[in-house]
């Protein structure tokens, strides 16, 4: 996926630069909780696909490779108790 972002985009993100990329990227991660919001699945489905899409667009642009760093934290197992399925303590939200 992001080999695909790259071939189509590289040229117009690399002009824009990361800054910008990245209120692109939350503008969609915003829109993307307003279809959640709205129960609107086939909205969702478009909007998790910008979302993912602008990441990946940024993530290119600061030379990341998704995949490395996805494995790199979660082989296969939580990262905080190292269990699959996790065993930590059930936490509500972020904070
Ligand atoms: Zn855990």
């Amino acid at each position: 996926m992001q080999q695909i972002i790259k071939e189509i985009y590289i040229h117009h993100d690399s002009r824009r630069g990361i800054l910008k990329t990245l209120e692109w990227f939350l503008s969609e991660v915003n829109e993307l909780k307003a279809a959640i919001q709205n129960r609107d699945i086939p909205n969702i489905k478009e909007e998790a696909a910008d979302t993912l899409a602008w990441l990946l667009s940024l993530l290119n642009l600061l030379n990341i490779n998704l995949e490395e760093a996805f494995l790199e934290k979660y082989n296969n197992k939580c990262p905080r108790c190292g269990a699959k399925p996790c065993k930590c303590i059930y936490r509500e939200g972020p904070t």
